[in-house]
C-alpha cells in the first residue's frame, strides 16, 4: 500500500519525497511529463532551503555546483554604473539541478520518479484517496499530495479555489541562452532611461546563461513571444554591445504576473504544496524555497499521522494551520518586493537587489 501519492516531480514533490522516504514511508511520485527538464527557472535556494537540504542529504551536492555570492553589474543606457556583490548566504544554481540532486537521493532512497503518468481525476474516502490517470489506470494511497505547480489539476479536482489575480499581458520574457565573450563573472543588468532593460545570470556548471526581460511590443502595442531573434534585438538595444551574439536558446517562456493563494491547503486526505498552493511575483526569489519549506512541513505532519492513526486529525491540520499564514504573507511581501524593483530600475546603478530584502 502507498501511503503517500505525490502529484508532480518539480522541487516540492521532490523535497517531499526525499523527507518522506527518509522517514519510511511507501511514496510514489507521479509526473506527467515524459522526461526531466532543463531549464534554469528558480536559481536561488536561500539558507532556509538549504537547512532543509541538510536533513536530507543533498546540501553539500549543490554547493558543490551552485555558486555562492553574486555580483550584480548594473548598466545604464549601455554604460557601466555600479557593481553589488550580494551573499546571503544562499546557493544560485539552475533548478534543473536542483531537481536532478534531489532526483538522485531519491532513488538511492529506492523510490523512482514515473514519468507520463498525468493524474486527471481524485477521488477519496475515510479510508484513502484514489487517483485516476490519463492512461485509464488507477493508483490508491493513504494521502495524495498536489505538488503540481500553479496549474495545479489536483487543486481543481479538489474544488479549491485559487484567489487572486492574474495581469493579462506577459511582464517578462525569460529563456536559457549563451552570450559567447560577455564575462561569466557577473549577473549583468542593463535598464534604459525609455523604460525596459534585459538582464544575463550566468549558471553555474553550464556555459549557459538565464535571460530576463522585458518583451518587445509590436506595431499594435502587442506582446512579441519570446525567441531567440527577439532577445537578440532587446539585448541590442538595451546592452549596446554589438560584438555579443546570443545564441542556443534552450528554453523560452514568458512570465505572468500571478498572485493568488488556495483558500484552503487541506481537502480530507489531500494537500496542496507548494506553486499548487500560492504563486507570486518571483522579486526575492521566493517560490521555490516557499515550496520546499512546505514540503518539508507536510512531510513531518504526514509522518506524524502515519505513525499515530489515533491523533491523525488534529496532527492533519497542523500543516494547513502552520503553511496557510506563510503563504499570505510571501504572497502580499513579494508583490511589495516586485514594485521596489519595477520602481528602483529607473535609477541609475540600481537593480534587482531592490526585491532582495522585506521592508
Ligand atoms: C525565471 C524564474 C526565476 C525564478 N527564480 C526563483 C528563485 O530564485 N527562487 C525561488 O524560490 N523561486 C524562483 N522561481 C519560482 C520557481 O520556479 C517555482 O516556484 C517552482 O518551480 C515551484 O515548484 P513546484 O515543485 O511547486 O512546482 P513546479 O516546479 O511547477 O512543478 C510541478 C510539476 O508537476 C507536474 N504536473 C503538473 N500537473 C500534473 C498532473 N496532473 N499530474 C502529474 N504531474 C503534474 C509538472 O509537469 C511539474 O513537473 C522562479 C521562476 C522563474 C520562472
Amino acid at each position: 500500500m502507498t501511503d503517500v501519492l505525490i502529484a508532480g516531480s518539480g522541487p516540492t514533490g521532490l523535497t517531499l519525497a526525499c523527507a518522506l522516504a527518509l522517514r519510511g514511508a511507501a511514496v510514489r511520485v507521479l509526473e506527467q511529463r515524459p522526461a526531466p527538464h532543463r531549464e534554469s527557472r528558480g536559481k536561488g535556494l536561500r539558507p532556509s532551503s538549504l537547512e532543509v537540504f541538510e536533513t536530507l542529504g543533498v546540501a553539500s551536492a549543490v554547493r558543490a555546483i551552485g555558486s555562492q555570492g553574486v555580483t550584480l553589474r548594473k548598466y545604464f543606457d549601455g554604460k557601466q554604473i555600479a557593481d553589488t556583490t550580494v551573499d546571503d548566504g544562499g546557493v544560485l544554481l539552475g533548478q534543473w539541478q536542483t531537481e536532478q540532486i534531489l532526483r538522485d537521493r531519491l532513488a538511492e532512497l529506492g523510490v523512482r520518479v514515473e514519468y507520463d503518468s498525468r493524474i486527471v481525476a481524485v477521488d477519496q474516502d475515510a479510508t484513502g484517496v484514489r487517483a485516476g490517470l490519463a492512461d485509464g489506470s488507477e493508483v490508491t494511497a493513504g494521502y495524495l499530495a498536489g505538488c503540481d505547480g500553479g496549474r495545479s489539476t489536483t487543486r481543481g479536482l479538489l474544488g479549491i479555489p485559487f484567489e487572486g489575480s492574474t495581469r493579462g499581458e506577459p511582464a517578462m520574457v525569460l529563456g536559457d541562452v549563451r552570450a559567447p565573450g560577455l564575462s561569466r563573472d557577473f549577473w549583468h543588468q542593463w535598464f534604459t532611461s525609455e523604460g525596459g532593460g534585459i538582464l544575463l545570470c550566468p549558471m553555474p556548471g553550464t556555459d549557459s546563461f538565464q535571460l530576463q526581460a522585458a518583451p518587445e511590443a509590436d506595431e499594435r502595442g502587442g506582446h512579441v513571444p519570446p525567441s531567440l531573434e527577439s532577445f537578440q534585438r532587446i539585448f541590442d538595444r538595451c546592452a549596446r554591445m554589438p560584438g555579443i551574439r546570443l545564441a542556443d536558446a534552450t528554453w523560452l517562456s514568458s512570465w505572468r504576473i500571478n498572485v493568488r493563494v488556495a483558500a484552503r491547503m487541506r481537502e480530507g486526505r489531500a494537500f496542496l504544496v507548494g506553486d499548487a498552493a500560492h504563486v507570486h511575483p518571483i522579486a526575492g526569489g521566493l517560490g521555490m524555497n516557499t515550496g520546499i519549506e512546505d514540503a518539508a512541513a507536510l512531510a513531518l505532519t504526514l509522518a506524524a499521522a502515519l505513525g499515530d492513526p489515533d491523533r491523525r486529525e488534529d496532527v492533519l491540520d497542523g500543516y494547513e494551520a502552520e503553511r496557510l499564514p506563510v503563504a499570505l504573507d510571501v504572497v502580499a511581501d513579494t508583490a511589495r518586493r516586485y514594485d521596489r524593483v519595477v520602481d528602483a530600475v529607473r535609477t541609475p546603478g540600481r537593480g534587482t537587489e531592490a526585491g532582495l530584502v522585506r521592508e
